[in-house]
C-alpha cells in the first residue's frame, strides 16, 4: 500500500470486535489472565497497552523498521535510547543539535560517565578525529535545527558500520513522509512526535523505531525498565493526528518554500537557510536521499535591532517555542530553544543574536507573507523613527 494509504488506515482494521473506523482508547492498566501462564498478550500497560502497540506498529511500518515504541516525550525516548550506554561510553553527536539533547547529554548522561564529542557529521575526517575506542554511536540530526545542515546519511552509515558504531538519526524535522533513514543504513530512528507527527501543537510525544531483533528487544527491554511510555489516550490523539501527515507535509514544504524565496529577496534579510532553495549548499544531497522538505527554515536578518520589532509585530505568525504544527510559529533561537548550548558552539554553527526560525503553518501562503511584510515593515519603520529621534538631539546640541 502506498504511504498517503497507510497512513490514512491506521488503526483502522485492528479493532477486531466491533470493527471500529477509530481504534479505541484502552485506558486498563491490567489484563485479565485466562489462566496461571496463559496471557491476553496483554498484563500490565507500561509493559503493552492495545492503543499504544497499535501506533508502535504503525510507525514501525512507516519507518520501515522492525518495531516501534512510544514515549511520554521526544527528550524520554532520547533517555532511553541512551539508556543503552554506559560509563566510559562516547557518542559522536551533530554540531548543530537541538537544545534539550545537548543538555540531556552535559548535564544528566555525564554525570553518569558517558561524553559526547559535537562534530560535522557531514565530514568523515572529522568523525574520525573524533572516533575513540570507546565510541558506541553516531547521533544526527539532518536536516539540523535551526540551521538546516544535511549529513549523507548512507555515506555515514556505511563509516560507522566500519567502525562497529551505531547509527540514530532524529528525523523529527522531515518524518517518514519525506525521509526513511532505516533504508539509508541507519540503526534507529528517534522522533520528538510532539512535532510534525503529532502536527497540531496538542500532544506531547516520543518515538523510536529499530532496526533488528536485538534492537528491537533491547530497547523493548530499556521502554519496559524505563516506563516513560505514552499514556493510551495520547496514543490516539497521535495517530488521529498522523493519519493527515502526508497533506499537512506536503502544505509546509509549499508554504516555506514560498516564505523562503520571499525572505531571500527582502532587503531586511540577509541569509535564508532552507535545503529547498538552490542557493542551498546540500540541495542536490537533500533532495536525493529525500523526497521532500520540512516546513522550518531559518533567517538572519541584517541588524540584531529588527529581531524585538519583528517579534512584537507578527500577528498571525505566534512567537513561540515548538515546531511541527498547523499554526505558524516564530522562535528566536539564541535565547529559547538553543539559551542552553555555550556561546562557543553556537558561534561556531552560526546560531546568533540575528537568527530567528520560522516553523511554517499551513494557512494560506498570502496571509503568512503580508503578515511577515508588515512585521518588517513596522521594524523598519521604528529604526527610521528612532534615527530621526537621535538626528534631532544632535542638531540641538
Ligand atoms: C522537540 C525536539 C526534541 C525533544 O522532543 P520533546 O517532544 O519536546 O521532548 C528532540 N529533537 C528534536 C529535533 C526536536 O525538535
Amino acid at each position: 500500500m502506498e504511504f498517503e494509504s497507510r497512513l490514512a488506515q491506521i488503526g483502522s482494521i485492528s479493532e477486531p470486535v466491533t470493527g471500529a473506523v477509530s481504534f479505541p482508547i484502552y485506558n486498563a492498566t491490567a489484563f485479565r489472565h485466562p489462566r496461571l501462564g496463559e496471557s491476553t498478550g496483554f498484563d500490565y500497560s507500561r509493559t503493552k497497552n492495545p492503543t499504544r502497540t497499535v501506533l508502535e506498529e504503525a510507525i514501525a511500518d512507516l519507518e520501515s523498521g522492525d518495531a516501534g515504541f512510544a514515549f511520554s516525550s521526544g527528550m524520554a525516548a532520547l533517555q532511553t535510547i541512551f539508556a543503552m550506554f554506559g560509563q566510559g561510553d562516547h557518542l559522536l553527536v551533530s554540531l548543530d543539535l537541538y537544545g534539550g539533547t545537548y543538555r540531556l547529554i552535559e548535564q544528566v548522561l555525564n554525570r553518569f560517565g558517558i561524553t559526547a564529542s559535537y562534530v560535522d557529521t557531514n565530514d568523515l575526517d572529522e568523525l574520525e578525529r573524533n572516533c575513540t575506542a570507546n565510541t558506541k554511536a553516531v547521533l544526527i540530526e539532518t536536516p539540523t535545527n535551526p540551521l538546516m545542515r544535511i549529513t549523507n546519511l548512507r555515506k555515514v552509515s556505511e563509516w560507522a558500520k566500519g567502525r562497529g558504531l551505531l547509527v540514530i538519526v532524529d528525523n523529527t524535522l522531515l518524518t517518514p513522509f519525506f525521509q526513511r533513514p532505516l533504508e539509508l543504513g541507519a540503526d534507529l530512528v528517534i522522533h520528538s512526535a510532539t512535532k510534525y507527527l503529532g502536527g497540531h501543537n496538542d500532544v506531547l510525544a516520543g518515538l523510536i523505531v529499530t532496526k533488528g531483533k536485538e534492537l528491537s528487544e533491547q530497547i523493548g527491554f530499556l521502554q519496559n525498565s524505563i516506563g516513560a511510555v505514552l499514556g493510551p489516550n495520547d496514543s490516539w490523539l497521535l495517530m488521529r493526528g498522523m493519519k493527515t501527515l502526508a497533506l499537512r507535509m506536503e502544505r509546509h514544504q509549499f508554504n516555506a518554500t514560498q516564505i523562503a524565496k520571499f525572505l531571500t529577496e527582502h532587503a531586511l534579510v540577509e541569509e535564508v537557510y532552507y535545503p529547498g532553495l538552490e542557493s542551498h549548499p546540500d540541495q542536490v544531497l537533500q533532495s536525493k536521499q529525500s523526497s521532500g522538505n520540512t516546513g522550518i527554515l531559518s533567517f538572519k536578518v541584517r541588524k540584531a535591532r529588527y529581531v524585538d520589532p519583528i517579534l512584537r509585530h507578527i500577528r498571525l505568525i505566534a512567537f513561540a517555542e515548538s515546531l511541527g504544527g498547523v499554526e505558524s510559529l516564530m522562535t528566536y533561537p539564541a535565547v529559547q530553544t538553543h539559551g542552553d548550548i555555550p556561546v562557543e558552539i553556537r558561534n561556531r554553527v552560526g546560531v546568533n543574536d540575528r537568527l530567528l526560525r520560522f516553523s511554517v503553518g499551513i494557512e494560506h501562503i498570502d496571509d503568512l507573507i503580508s503578515d511577515l511584510a508588515h512585521a518588517f515593515d513596522a521594524a523598519l519603520a521604528e529604526e527610521h523613527a528612532e534615527g530621526q529621534v537621535q538626528e534631532g538631539g544632535q542638531s540641538n546640541d
